[in-house]
C-alpha cells in the first residue's frame, strides 16, 4: 500500500489517541512520509513551514482509523445461510468483495480482520487492496472455515448432491483437521476460523449450546496452525466450546457468549481477546421477523444478546481485551452499518466512548498483530486515521456516517471523506 511522501498538519480538532487516555483539546497530529511524527496539543507541535500542508480539523474529533475485528468481505448482505455458498459463483462473488472492501474503507474502517470467507477470496482481495488496485482495509486474511459433519456450518442436504466446499471444511476427526489446516495454510491465509459451537440461527440440532467440533479435533487445528505460524479463533457460543477453545489454545474467541467464571479465568490466563459482535445479535431481534426468521431463531438470537452482553462487559472489566465489529453482511445488518456496534455498546452495553473507541482501535490492532503498525496515535505509527466533524465523544454515533467524515487516511494518505479527491486517480499496476 503506498506511503504519503510529504508533511501535513492536522489542526483545530480535539484528538483521542486510542489508548485509552482522556482526549487532548486543540489537538495537533504531524505526519511525515506517512507515519506520526508528531502528536499531542497544538500549543507544543514542532514549528511547521509553508512546505506542509495544512488540514483544518474545523473543531472536529481526530481518532485512530477503525477496525473491523470480524469482517466477512464475501457476505453480501444476504437473508438465508445458503446464500452464502450456492447463489452466486465465485467471480461475481470476488466482485461484492472488493466493493464491500471498498465501503468498508469509506465508512472509517481502516483495517480490518476476516471472519472467513468464500474460497480463497480474502487472500486475493487483501493482495489487491495492498497493491491499492482497489481500496479497502488493511486485511487478515481468512479463508474457508472448518466445521465437523452434521455442524453448524453443513447446511447442504445430502440430496443436493453437494458438499461445502466453498465455504467450509467439512472434518471428521483430528486427521480431517489437520488435512484442512494445511490446505489452508497452502492458501495463505493468516487466520483458521473455525466452529467449536452451534448459533441461535440453527435451533432444531446446531442451536447455541450445542458443540460442533471436539476438543480433538480444535486441538489438532490449533497444532497444526500453529506449526506454521497461522493463527486460530472460533465461533463459540456454548459454555463448554469457549472452555475447549481456550484450552486447546485457540488466539481468539468469536462471540464469547455464555462465559461462566472458569472460562473467564481461562480467557484472563492467556489474555485472549474476544470479539462479541453482539449488534447483529440486536439486528436479528428487531429486524428479523422482515426477513423470515422464526419465532424460535429470535427467541434464541434475544438470549445470545442478553448473555453475550453481560459476557463483554465482564471481560472488559476483568481487565480482558475485546475487539469490536461483527458479522455484517446479512439483509438486516448490512455491509456499511459497521460503526453501529460502537453505538451499541456505548448505550445497550454501558462502555464509555473511549473505551469502546480503543476496543475499536487498539484491541483491533493488536487482534491482527499489527499493534505496533498502527491502531493509535502515536509517533512512529502508520498516518491511517480518521477525521470527524463533531465531537465524537459527545455522541459516538457520529460514526455511524460517512458523510460525517472529513478524511479517511492510510498511511498518510486520504483516501475518502469530503476532504478526498472526487475522482480517485486509476493506479497503474507497476509488477
Ligand atoms: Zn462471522
Amino acid at each position: 500500500m503506498k506511503i504519503a511522501r510529504n508533511t501535513t498538519l492536522i489542526h483545530h480538532c480535539s484528538l483521542i489517541d486510542g489508548t485509552g487516555g482522556p482526549a487532548v483539546e486543540d489537538g495537533a497530529l504531524l505526519i511525515r512520509d506517512g507515519r506520526i511524527a508528531f502528536c499531542g496539543r497544538m500549543a507544543d507541535a514542532p514549528f511547521a513551514g509553508p512546505e506542509v500542508e495544512r488540514i483544518d480539523g474545523m473543531g472536529g474529533t481526530l481518532l485512530p482509523g477503525l477496525v473491523e475485528a470480524h469482517f466477512h468481505a464475501t457476505y453480501f448482505n444476504i437473508s438465508a445461510l445458503e446464500d452464502l455458498d450456492i447463489k452466486y459463483p465465485v467471480e461475481y462473488v470476488s466482485m461484492l468483495s472488493s466493493v464491500n472492501a471498498r465501503l468498508a474503507l469509506e465508512c472509517g474502517y481502516t483495517a480490518a480482520r476476516s471472519g472467513g470467507c468464500l474460497f480463497n477470496i480474502d487472500f486475493w482481495l487483501k493482495r489487491a487492496i495492498d497493491e491499492d488496485l482497489i481500496p479497502g482495509p488493511r486485511l487478515a486474511a481468512s479463508g474457508r472455515e472448518i466445521c465437523s459433519a452434521g455442524g453448524l456450518m453443513d447446511w447442504n442436504p445430502e440430496f443436493r448432491k453437494i458438499g461445502m466446499e466453498g465455504l467450509v471444511f467439512i472434518i471428521n476427526g483430528a486427521e480431517d483437521a489437520r488435512r484442512a489446516v494445511r490446505a489452508l495454510v497452502k492458501d495463505g491465509v493468516e487466520w483458521v476460523k473455525t466452529y467449536p459451537t452451534g448459533d441461535a440461527a440453527s435451533p432444531d440440532v446446531n442451536d447455541h449450546h450445542t458443540l460442533c467440533m471436539t476438543f480433538d479435533e480444535m486441538h489438532a487445528v490449533v497444532a497444526t496452525a500453529h506449526n506454521h505460524k497461522l493463527k486460530v479463533t472460533g465461533h463459540c457460543r456454548a459454555t463448554q466450546g469457549i472452555k475447549n477453545a481456550l484450552r486447546a489454545g485457540y488466539d481468539a474467541i468469536e462471540h464469547g457468549t455464555f462465559m461462566d467464571d472458569e472460562a473467564l479465568d481461562l480467557l484472563l490466563e492467556r489474555n485472549v481477546p474476544c470479539v462479541p459482535a453482539l449488534y447483529f445479535e440486536k439486528a436479528s431481534v428487531e429486524r428479523g421477523r422482515e426477513f423470515g426468521l422464526s419465532q424460535l431463531v429470535i427467541d434464541g438470537h434475544q438470549e445470545t444478546l442478553e448473555a453475550g452482553s453481560e459476557s463483554a462487559r465482564r471481560i472488559l472489566r476483568s481487565g480482558g481485551r475485546l475487539g469490536m465489529g461483527g458479522d455484517y453482511g446479512f439483509g438486516w445488518n448490512p455491509h456499511g452499518d459497521y460503526a453501529r456496534e460502537l453505538t451499541f455498546f456505548v448505550r445497550d452495553v454501558g462502555l464509555t466512548p473511549l473505551e469502546v473507541i480503543s476496543c475499536a482501535t487498539k484491541t483491533g490492532a493488536e487482534i491482527m498483530g499489527c499493534g505496533t503498525e498502527f491502531g493509535t496515535l502515536e509517533v512512529g505509527k502508520l498516518a491511517d486515521l480518521l477525521l470527524v466533524d463533531g465531537d465524537v465523544l459527545a455522541d459516538i454515533s457520529l460514526l455511524e456516517d460517512r458523510r460525517n467524515f472529513l478524511a479517511v487516511m492510510q498511511a498518510g494518505i486520504i483516501k475518502a471523506g469530503r476532504l478526498a479527491t472526487p475522482f480517485p486517480t486509476v493506479v497503474r499496476r507497476e509488477k
